[in-house]
């Protein structure tokens, strides 16, 4: 059965920032209205986070102290937006959900970064989904070099 998680897994190899033995946390290339959002990827093909063994959650756990760490160090992020949605997987009929969490980075302050001012408005509310800016190749990679370095 298709899935748009193991099946993309070459494709978004260059947005990759670290991995764990259990998960892949890669930038989101097409997004980063939120600076530093990201998607963390479960490896192995899973559908349900009720299913996630306890090294995988632990695994998470250090992944989600790490990223934390890093983006409130490069870009002084506030807070951090983790969610689990899998709507998606859902419009389609089988289902083939597969466990990956999103995380957005939240701002109180203005952020200028590669010559670009990010702006978090909806601080202290729910993100805005609906928000999006896909950055230049260029400031993409230069968030990548800043987040991986
Ligand atoms: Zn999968």
């Amino acid at each position: 059965m298709r899935c748009d998680i193991c099946d993309t897994i070459d494709i978004y190899k260059k947005y990759e920032i670290f991995e764990t033995d259990h998960w892949v946390l890669l930038l989101r290339n097409d997004d980063q209205a939120y600076l530093g959002r990201g998607i963390a990827r479960l490896k192995r093909h899973c559908g349900d986070i009720a299913e996630l063994n306890e090294s995988e959650w632990r695994d998470l756990l250090q992944l989600i102290k790490r990223y934390e760490a890093i983006i409130r160090k490069k870009f002084g992020a506030s807070l951090f937006n983790w969610t689990c949605l899998m709507n998606d997987a859902f419009k389609v009929t089988p289902a083939n959900p597969h466990v990956h969490f999103h995380v957005r980075p939240r701002y109180k302050g203005k952020v200028e970064f590669a010559g670009v001012i990010f702006e978090d408005k909806e601080f202290g509310h729910h993100y805005d989904n609906k928000k999006k800016f896909e950055p230049p190749q260029d400031v993409l990679e230069k968030i990548l070099m800043a987040i991986k370095n």
